[in-house]
């Protein structure tokens, strides 16, 4: 599969209710992969397009798959397992949002040029749903005279992500 075929028309792609259905290396998404501290992994992601009422046109997305990401808390790799689900109202770019249908929080209403990255979109998403500060459900924080002794390797990474000192 190439590169390029997560780039469609998205209003020709709700309008002609096509569907982008893969199984892609976490390698696909760059922004992802720089937040996993394992490269490897894969997701499953789907995107579907529809025709709703009153003519709207629809994206529903999907992505199913697990990362390893940091553990605040003991700084080991903890698998986070998810299944993102989001639905999109396309709103062709200059024109207004329909102020009515922003009150409908079954889904977002976002604006969409004549070509959109559809990995990307899907990255977006995952990207938004992924917790902030993730620890496993039971673990220790290293004890402290070995955390002043040698700096953890995950240490650094967890600053880079911009997590540090956050709860
Ligand atoms: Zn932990």
């Amino acid at each position: 599969m190439s590169q390029e075929s997560s780039v469609v028309d998205p209003l020709a792609f709700a309008r002609e209710g096509r569907r982008w259905q893969h199984v892609l290396p976490l390698s696909r998404f760059p922004r992802l992969a720089a937040e996993a501290i394992e490269g490897a992994g894969e997701l499953k992601v789907s995107v579907v397009g529809w025709v709703g009422r009153d003519g709207h046109l629809f994206l529903g997305l999907e992505a199913v798959g697990e990362i390893a990401v940091g553990c605040q808390r003991c700084m080991d790799p903890m698998v986070w397992p998810f299944r993102v689900e989001n639905r999109l109202m396309l709103i062709p770019e200059g024109r207004p949002f329909p102020e009515d249908e922003l009150d409908d929080d079954s889904y977002d209403a976002i604006e969409v040029a004549a070509r959109l990255d559809l990995a990307e979109l899907v990255e977006e998403e995952v990207l938004l749903a992924m917790p902030i500060s993730p620890r496993h459900e039971s673990c220790e924080a290293p004890a402290e005279s070995e955390g002043a002794s040698r700096a953890s390797p995950f240490a650094s990474l967890a600053k880079l992500r911009g997590h540090s000192g956050q709860d």
